[in-house]
């Protein structure tokens, strides 16, 4: 059997959208995948979880000629990379049995003799109905519902289904696929007795920050769909419990519901960010501006690593620094568990990091700046006199080494890592520019950098958008650009970054999309 060399898929169920919907046990199959297959709706954020080494493959791409990748074709590739004794992730949205042919795909695993497991989903049936704020039944309203699919496979013109019946068989009718044949499924229903007035609603881009909801009678609905430019993804709900949604609207309070905030955090910081944006209700858009790399010359890092016990103490003033230090360690064979000097850092991320990693005796400035580390660094009485070490940035800032050393402090600063632009599609920036409500920023490279891909027009668009720093030195950097500081964190975290963006845009939880009701 092809399965004997240990190649194995999940199907598992991706959830609506909202990545913060994915299974425990889905997050853990897609972090040590060999192979992700998904299809055009998976979030990046899910894509983000597996390892970098991964392969990703999309077969969800659209083109004019083939509407959908042939069935077959995808069953041919998963049978093909499990017997290469791969372990593969089938992605698929909301629940993989749930409009998703995720049994015609079993099937092909089965007869092709490779091991397959099942992880359920949230389907967007009831993930969608609950961020619409709909129960989809109700003591007072609903004891059943059904769910149907508005898209008939042209192919089988036999496999009709029976609206007329359904029209009046459940108190809740859920329609998936429904957008283009929406007036003639409402016209089926209503001839099949459904009363013309019973609430219903559409859900477009259900659980995402884009979600959009019209509400409408069932009769108007066909109407109201058009008239606010929904189209799919969407489900179609029909029943009294939408007239809930009156009072159980939630998504649409959410401080940043509908805006959309750019992420210039190197892509490997910018999921806690992302995350804490989502949760305010955000779009986060991830355009990541910086990435860091290995030093130019790594020898005085070298140097420094086989002189570590010499140091009374290590200041790491960001995790980027205890990341690189702890990597290049570990290469050169030095163990880290092993120093037994101090080690400070600049805030409880980086403690937090540091702590993962391995370093002993890890303390934590008050204050989370440079400033604070120099303080606690000071006042710290077992290190009067003796040697610090400081890994930092090739272009790391002067503010912490000047203070220590004005204080009479032995300090040795090495090179550990350094940061450059990454890769940007500038004309992509360039264009989302006009549609974004708000631009965060978490380092003055990162400020620079975006600088650097605008031309005249487009630096004005940026002018004209709040844009919220991290923290004193980048609002200064913004400053210098000529960008607007409309905020500044309380603190050098993400939490405290998405809070200073509500202040920014000023969000007051009342605004509603269009089409919104
Ligand atoms: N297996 C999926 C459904 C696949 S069929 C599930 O369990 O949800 C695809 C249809 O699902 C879409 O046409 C739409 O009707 C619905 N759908 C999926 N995700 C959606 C979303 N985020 N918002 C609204 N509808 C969605």
């Amino acid at each position: 059997m092809s399965g004997d060399a240990g190649g194995r898929v999940y199907l598992v169920g991706a959830g609506p959208g909202d990545p913060g919907l994915l299974t425990v046990r889905g997050a853990e199959l897609l972090g040590r995948a060999d192979v992700i297959v998904y299809d055009a709706l998976a979030s990046p954020a899910l894509l983000d979880l597996a390892p970098a080494h991964a392969e990703r493959i999309d077969v969800g791409k659209r083109g004019h000629e083939a509407p959908t990748r042939p069935q077959e074709e995808i069953t041919t590739l998963l049978v093909r990379l499990a017997g290469e004794g791969r372990s593969v992730v089938r992605l698929k949205g909301g629940d993989p049995f749930v409009f998703g042919r995720g049994g015609e795909e079993c099937a092909a695993l089965a007869a092709a003799g490779i091991p397959f497991e099942i992880v359920p989903g949230v389907s967007s049936v009831v993930g969608g109905l609950a961020y619409a704020g709909i129960p989809i039944t109700d003591r007072r309203f609903s004891a059943s519902f059904a769910v149907v699919t508005g898209h008939k496979d042209p192919s089988k013109p036999a496999e009709q289904t029976r609206w007329t019946e359904l029209a009046t068989a459940a108190d809740t009718l859920v329609v998936l696929m429904g957008m283009r044949t929406l007036p003639q499924i409402v016209a089926r229903l209503i001839e099949g007795g459904r009363d013309r007035d019973t609430p219903a609603a559409a859900v477009m881009n259900a659980t995402l920050p884009t979600q959009r909801v019209v509400r409408a009678t069932l009769a108007e609905l066909p109407a109201a769909v058009v008239k606010a430019g929904l189209g799919a993804p969407a489900i179609v709900i029909v029943g009294d419990v939408v007239s809930l949604r009156d009072t159980l609207a939630w998504v649409e309070q959410r401080p940043l519901f509908g805006k959309r905030v750019l992420v210039t955090r190197p892509r490997a910081q910018s999921a806690a960010l992302a995350a804490a944006l989502r949760e305010r209700g955000a779009e986060p858009i991830a355009m990541p501006m910086i990435e860091t790399g290995p030093p130019d010359d790594a020898a005085p890092l070298d140097r420094a690593l086989e002189r570590l016990a010499e140091h009374a103490a290590i200041l790491f003033a960001s995790r980027n620094a205890v990341d690189a230090l702890t990597a290049r360690a570990r290469e050169r064979g030095v163990d880290v568990a092993s120093y037994a000097g101090r080690v400070w850092c600049v805030g409880p991320r980086t403690q937090e990091a540091a702590r993962a990693a391995g370093w002993g005796d890890v303390r934590v400035a008050p204050g989370g700046d440079a400033r604070g580390l120099a303080a606690a660094v000071l006042a710290d009485a077992e290190l009067a006199g003796r040697p610090l070490l400081l890994p930092r940035a090739a272009e790391g800032r002067d503010e912490l080494p000047e203070a220590l050393r004005a204080a009479g402090a032995t300090l040795e600063r090495v090179t550990a890592y350094r940061t450059r632009p990454a890769p940007l599609d500038a004309q992509a920036l360039r264009e989302a520019l006009p549609s974004l409500d708000a631009l965060t920023f978490a380092s003055p490279s990162a400020v620079k950098a975006f600088v650097s891909h605008l031309d005249a027009a487009s630096l004005a668009v940026a002018r004209a958008r709040p844009s919220v720093a991290i923290g004193r030195t980048t609002a200064e950097a913004l400053r210098v650009a000529g960008l607007d500081v409309a905020a500044v964190a309380a603190r050098a975290d993400a939490t405290a970054l998405a809070d200073a963006v509500v202040l920014a845009v000023g969000g007051d939880g009342s605004r509603q999309q269009g089409g919104a009701s």
